[in-house]
């Protein structure tokens, strides 16, 4: 907790404001900024697992009783120089009118009492505050462990298990650690040392596996796992090193900002269905060594006010929570369709593209954003404009020399590549195929060379299934002119 923070609670404890809520996950440390700003006064608890406390030892005084019942004995109470603590507030608070009733008779009394002063802390994991409250209330949301906080977690737990450290270990972990509380990280030093005796970055797998934990139970963006490496994408030779740059910044991230190298904010990948951006998103995960967080804006779009507003702001806080990681934007153009419209959804479109745009603007963890797009007659100009993304890339319809990779790519990935395959011939004769398309052929004349008594595949059978399949280009023509001639007038990048 920084100081900052301290003082101002202090400063409104000091001020008399009646109830100060602390929104935390780590009771502990909410127990520990209390205690330092008791100066002795005395303090008393009430918690919903054993009601009213001892608040150094937990042990219940009384028979259980519930918020309401604790809060009427409070306001029978001398309360002159008093904390008062109120543990699980959303719990005790929520659809209970008698608690929320007597709590705001407590608070009047505190505010009409002129000799003494007591304060009312509501300590909790989830901000629960009912609108008679409202205007009493001040909120403090207790941040996670910072980077030099988690480091000095670090070196304590180091020294308890008596092992030098070397501070490049220490940075890596520090940085791998953000997003989890102080018990977690606790939890996680002890796992790795019981493992093998040592604390080090061979333990970043256990980081990775209480992560997804993380993700799994907010249920609103994906952690996939990702076989694909970039040896697996045909073609793509301008993009491919670009994200090898990347790759070296973001995985010696404590060193390169060190030097003066700016954090890396994200690429954007538009252009073609089926040509490789999903198959790039997964790559650049496995190739950076990051956990590979999904957001589908499809599926962010909530039929509630407020709530796809809502769904953005949580999941990005929760990619900041898990960071470093990559995060793929999926159908970025999805969520704002509509902007500038007039109609209906233009104001959510708009406020949630503003938000999504500050957020790029200012972030400061390592979240690197793939954003993956078809239809960029959708996104709003401001979007695409340099210093959003580090680099727009165009991915257009594979060349010949590309498709000739990707065929490489998907024979050999299946065994089906011999010295007999002739990639040139294959690619001539596949000329607008994208790379889904390509991976199709190659599947099905696999399929029918087994149905086929299990003969070897051969070029001819691949030609003829080429001659039998209809390109997605063909089949989608007018949306690919309309594609082509939109990316032409914006002057993207090309990926290859
Ligand atoms: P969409 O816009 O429809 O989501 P996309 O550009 O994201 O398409 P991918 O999902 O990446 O396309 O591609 C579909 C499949 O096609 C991939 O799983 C991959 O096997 C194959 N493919 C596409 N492009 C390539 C490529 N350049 N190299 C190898 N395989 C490719």
């Amino acid at each position: 907790m920084t100081q900052h923070l301290i003082e101002n609670v202090r400063a409104h404890v000091e001020s008399h404001y009646p109830v100060l809520y602390l929104v935390t996950h780590e009771e502990t440390e909410a127990d520990a900024l209390i205690v330092e700003l008791a100066d002795g006064r005395k303090i008393m608890e009430w918690n919903m697992g054993r009601g009213m406390v001892h608040f150094d030892t937990k042990q219940p005084l009384a028979a259980w009783c519930d918020l309401a019942a604790a809060l009427d004995n409070f306001l029978d109470q001398e309360l002159d120089n008093h904390f008062i603590v109120i543990r699980d507030a959303h719990l005790g608070l929520r659809e209970q009118p008698l608690a929320i009733a007597r709590l705001k008779s407590l608070i009047h009394k505190i505010l009409a009492d002129k000799e003494g002063v007591a304060t009312i802390f509501l300590v909790s994991a989830q901000s629960f505050v009912p609108p008679e409250l409202e205007k009493f209330i001040t909120l403090f949301d207790l941040p996670l462990p910072d980077e030099a906080m988690i480091q000095s977690v670090i070196k304590e737990y180091a020294e308890g298990y008596e092992q030098v450290m070397d501070d490049e270990t220490r940075s890596k972990l520090a940085l791998a650690f953000q997003g989890l509380t102080r018990y977690e990280i606790g939890q996680l030093i002890n796992r790795g040392f019981q493992r093998d005796g040592n604390i080090g970055l061979e333990d970043l797998d256990l980081v990775l596996t209480e992560k997804a934990q993380i993700i799994k139970k907010s249920g609103i963006l994906e952690m996939l796992t990702v076989n694909e490496k970039l040896e697996d994408i045909g073609g793509l030779e301008k993009l491919k090193p670009w994200l090898r740059q990347k790759a070296k910044i973001m995985s010696d991230w404590p060193a390169a900002r060190a030097f003066g190298v700016e954090p890396p904010k994200g690429v954007m990948i538009v252009g073609m269905p089926g040509c490789g951006k999903s198959l790039t998103a997964k790559a650049t995960a496995a190739l950076f060594n990051l956990p590979l967080l999904k957001l589908d804006m499809g599926s962010l779009m909530g039929k509630y006010v407020g709530e796809s507003e809502g769904n953005m702001r949580r999941a990005l806080k929760l990619a900041e929570a898990v960071s470093p990681c990559v995060l793929w934007v999926d159908e970025l153009e999805k969520a704002f369709v509509g902007i500038g419209s007039g109609g209906a959804g233009s104001e959510v479109a708009t406020r949630l593209f503003g938000y999504f745009l500050t957020w790029m603007q200012e972030k400061t963890k390592q979240v690197f954003v793939i954003a993956t797009a078809n239809d960029i007659s959708a996104l709003p100009p401001e979007l695409l404009r340099k210093g959003r993304f580090d680099e727009i890339f165009y991915v257009d319809f594979p060349t010949e020399s590309e498709r000739a990779d990707i065929f490489k790519v998907h024979l050999e990935r299946r065994k089906q590549l011999s010295a007999r395959t002739q990639l040139d011939r294959l690619a001539k004769a596949t000329v607008g195929y994208s790379g889904a398309d390509i991976e199709s052929i190659v599947k099905e004349a696999i399929e029918q060379a087994f149905v086929d008594g299990g003969l070897a595949l051969d070029n001819e059978r691949l030609l003829k299934v080429v001659a039998a399949t209809h390109p997605l280009r063909e089949v989608m023509k007018k949306k690919v002119k309309e594609y082509e001639d939109r990316f032409a007038e914006m002057k993207i990048k090309p990926a290859s």
